[in-house]
């Protein structure tokens, strides 16, 4: 099998270090370093540079071909020459038992392949006792052996254990292409590169906050429907807070959670456990009806939006929900 196009670096902003390591290939140095911030993708990085050394078709050049046997071992994290060594929790250290063992374990023969790999992360975790255990091996590492370190935070590791590795630095982005990948990520989020300059270039920081962003905004936005039912809340007030939220997103929303309305609804005879929210927002009300509401959102979502037509069609969508509610609550 061969392969015509070489694999891409995993995200936009690591081109050029993935370049750097396809260029020398053949002779990739044994211990190797990737150094960035929290946020730029390393530990992707690092995984997937892990898989190419593992991969069958990688002997003479940079391959990843996801098709054999050491590629799905990697994939299914069951492949015996992939050690991956990282802390017991988050924030503890690496001690010195785990390098030991995974040294040991490189070691053992009757491996499958040529090369086998350990991937430390992050290498900063290492204690003093752990590092010194590994200098050995990177001073000196077994044919085919390679150590992957990933490090947010270089200045931590021992100088020795620095200097034994070859760094790849990661570096900060808010290049074009990387806005870019970012809005491939979050279609209806505008103003994303003023996010990502807030982010200070880290693009999956920046994917992180938006996610959180939007979970906050969907309890939010179950919170005053409850509230709305309730009567503890006008449909004034739903409108000003959803009015502060991307009108996209919003519709979206409540799409998703019609839809879910019906489905449990319809389910509603052979499921035990009900969704609370979803059962006090459904009762009393016509499955019709709710089909009749989401036939309505999709039209919506068909239409133009603009500052104009916004708060407009925000009103229609509340205003039919509310109708909806009230209707249920006469039931
Ligand atoms: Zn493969």
């Amino acid at each position: 099998m061969t392969f015509s196009k070489a694999p891409s670096s995993p995200y936009p902003w690591q081109e050029q270090q993935w370049q750097h390591i396809t260029t020398q290939w053949q002779q990739l140095p044994h211990g190797l370093l990737f150094a960035g911030q929290s946020g730029l993708g390393v530990d992707l990085f690092a995984k997937k540079i892990a898989k190419a050394l593992l991969c069958q078709h990688s002997i003479t050049h940079l391959a990843i071909c996801n098709d054999c046997r050491s590629c799905h071992w990697v994939d299914a994290q069951t492949h015996s020459d992939l050690i991956v060594v990282s802390p017991d929790e988050a924030g503890k250290p690496i001690k010195v038992d785990s390098i030991r063992e995974a040294i040991q374990q490189v070691l053992q023969t009757g491996h499958v392949g040529q090369r086998r790999v350990i991937l430390i992360e992050p290498a900063e975790a290492m204690n003093v006792a752990a590092s010194n255990a590994l200098l050995k091996t990177l001073e000196e590492p077994p044919q085919g052996v390679y150590l992957l370190l990933t490090c947010h935070h270089p200045s931590q590791l021992l100088p020795t254990v620095r200097s034994r590795c070859q760094t790849i630095q990661f570096y900060p982005s808010i290049a074009p292409s990387t806005v870019q990948w970012l809005k491939a990520q979050a279609p209806d989020v505008d103003n994303l590169e003023e996010l990502l300059q807030q982010h200070q270039g880290l693009p999956l920081q920046a994917l992180q906050f938006l996610r959180e962003d939007q979970q906050q905004m969907v309890q939010k936005l179950h919170e005053n429907l409850l509230a709305l039912r309730r009567g503890e809340c006008s449909l004034t007030e739903l409108a000003t807070q959803c009015l502060t939220w991307p009108l996209t997103q919003v519709l979206e929303h409540m799409m998703s959670l019609t839809s879910s309305m019906i489905g449990m609804i319809m389910l509603a005879h052979s499921r035990q456990q009900q969704d609370t929210l979803l059962m006090s927002l459904s009762q009393g009300i016509h499955l019709s009806a709710l089909y009749a509401y989401y036939d309505f959102l999709v039209e919506q979502r068909k239409m133009p939006m603009n500052n104009l037509s916004q708060p407009l069609m925000l009103d229609a969508i509340l205003v039919h929900w509310n109708n909806l509610q009230q209707r249920g609550q006469t039931c």
